[in-house]
């Protein structure tokens, strides 16, 4: 089998690279090497920005209502073309096709609110705010803005910036991860077909050495990170200390706690999906559960975890997981399972019965797993739970606030005062009532806290709109007096 190698787009075109390092892509799956990413160096990032910088001049005078209907154009096409998007992830990064789907249904949401950009530009205006003076407020696009992004979602990820970005009158330069080098590809050439200018959105493939140099190019206006919060914290304090603005997501570790008084059978169904959808490769995973009193869903969440079907995604649409990303997280995942002492019990073994080929390590359940260990404060990006018994609401809260992270954390209860005081007291941006993933739409932030983030303005929603503009203010004087003076 031929060995495909990834091209830029820079300029409107796809742009071959030779004499670079390769990074290998494969389909997870199947263990099996499809492509080559180029790593590229700081030569090739130069090219994307004059373009992007040349593209700038004419974009962001182009009328923000024309601007909009590119984004329309480009939601019809990736709505035409969202089942080819889904089984390129499915190949690409190993999720089912199911969850391949979700993917292109979350970003395409985003194009969809980048669509009113002409309503989410409106400035505020005080006509007389000082005699014969108006006031007003207008934000406007930073100029060329960056993107990096992780594997685990390949589609919607990127669709959370440059949408936004774009709509608002930037130009951009994405960053995708080596690791599902298509997906992006095809998100370009398809806002390409959609009518959007040369050089608007530019794609440079590579590892750190492109990330270091967007952190540090003059030409950068802002950049844009998600992926794990050992790279979230240095692109952020790398392109802060080079004068950019930068939105850093990074890594997590999700609660699950299930009062005594939670549905069994949604509870169980929602667990699954939090802890194993995606493999457990989700920022918004939860691999914590907690079960205040003492196991109450655990039996039920077995049961439910054995018929999950581990199988090729990228052949079978059916399958019920997929593998991990590569070898090595695979090896790292198995590993860890490997190291775990006898103060913890394995309820459910995902190092056994894996398929032959792939990087699969099955659905585990690991029990009695306490605050102070590894296991618990470690982000482990797989499928694996760990599980706990808090003796009540305010000591499971009190445990996720030992967390460095605070992306996610959901309350599997039927009482509303339970859930009120989740809401209230816990220690994350983002909160589920009776809810797996509480990953909000895209008319909100992607809200994460502490080392789930580092900057001010988040990705998605409006706060994404702010990220991506400044603001203007105008204060006009025009003196009445004139016109009487020239007789009008
Ligand atoms: P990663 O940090 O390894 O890679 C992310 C990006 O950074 C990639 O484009 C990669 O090429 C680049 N990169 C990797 N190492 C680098 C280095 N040393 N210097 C500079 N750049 C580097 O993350 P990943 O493995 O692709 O994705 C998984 C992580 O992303 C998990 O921790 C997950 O929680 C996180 N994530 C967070 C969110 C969120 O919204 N908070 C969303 C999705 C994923």
């Amino acid at each position: 089998m031929s060995i495909e190698f990834i091209p830029n787009i820079v300029d409107g075109k796809a742009v071959h690279v030779a004499n670079r390092e390769r990074s290998p892509v494969f389909n997870p799956s199947q263990g099996k090497l499809i492509a080559e990413t180029p790593l590229c160096g700081l030569g090739e990032l130069e090219t994307a920005v004059q373009s992007a910088e040349c593209a700038y001049r004419e974009w962001s005078n182009v009328p923000v209502t024309s601007r909009a209907k590119v984004l329309f154009r480009y939601w019809e096409l990736l709505q035409k073309h969202s089942e080819e998007l889904s089984q390129l992830i499915t190949v690409e990064n190993g999720k089912t096709l199911e969850e391949a789907r979700g993917d292109v249904l979350r970003g395409i949401e985003v194009v969809e609110f980048a669509t009113g950009m002409p309503h989410l530009l409106k400035g505020e205006n005080v006509p007389q705010v000082a005699r014969q003076i108006d006031g007003q407020t207008s934000r406007e696009p930073l100029g060329v803005v960056a993107g990096i992004t992780p594997f685990n979602f390949p589609v919607m990820v990127p669709l959370w910036m440059f949408p936004l970005a774009i709509a608002a009158g930037n130009t951009f330069i994405l960053k995708p991860s080596e690791k599902v080098p298509h997906c992006a590809n095809r998100l370009a050439e398809l806002f390409l077909e959609a009518g959007l200018p040369p050089g608007v959105l530019n794609i440079v493939h590579g590892g750190q050495e492109i990330v270091n140099g967007i952190c540090a190019h003059p030409n950068i206006r802002a950049i844009s990170f998600v992926g794990s919060t050992r790279v979230a914290r240095h692109v952020y304090q790398l392109g802060t200390s080079h004068g950019k603005r930068v939105q850093a997501a990074g890594g997590a570790k999700n609660v699950l706690i299930v009062m005594p008084d939670a549905d069994i059978d949604s509870t169980s169904r929602a667990i699954i999906g939090s802890a194993f959808g995606c493999a457990g490769q989700r920022c918004m995973a939860g691999s914590i559960m907690m079960e205040v009193g003492g196991p109450i869903v655990q039996e039920r969440l077995v049961e439910d975890m054995n018929a999950l079907q581990l199988d090729d995604t990228s052949q079978n649409p059916k399958a019920g997981m997929g593998p991990v990303i590569d070898l090595a997280s695979q090896k790292r995942l198995l590993q860890t399972l490997d190291s775990l002492d006898s103060s913890v019990r394995m309820v459910r073994d995902g190092r056994k019965q894996l398929p032959k080929e792939g990087f699969f390590v099955g659905p585990t359940l690991v029990d009695n797993v306490t605050p102070d260990s590894r296991l618990f404060q470690t982000e482990l990006f797989g499928p694996a739970l760990s599980s706990m018994y808090p003796r009540s609401l305010e000591e499971a809260i009190e445990w996720q606030k030992r967390l460095p992270y605070g992306n996610g954390g959901t309350i599997f209860t039927q009482s509303g005062s339970a859930a009120r005081e989740f809401i209230r007291q816990s220690k994350c941006g983002m909160v589920g009532i009776n809810v797996g993933v509480p990953a909000p739409m895209a008319i909100f932030a992607f809200s994460g806290w502490d080392d789930s983030f580092f900057g001010d303005l988040h990705v998605q929603g409006t706060e994404g709109v702010l990220f991506y503009t400044r603001q203007k203010v105008v204060l006009a004087r025009w003196d009445s007096d004139y016109i009487r003076s020239k007789g009008w």
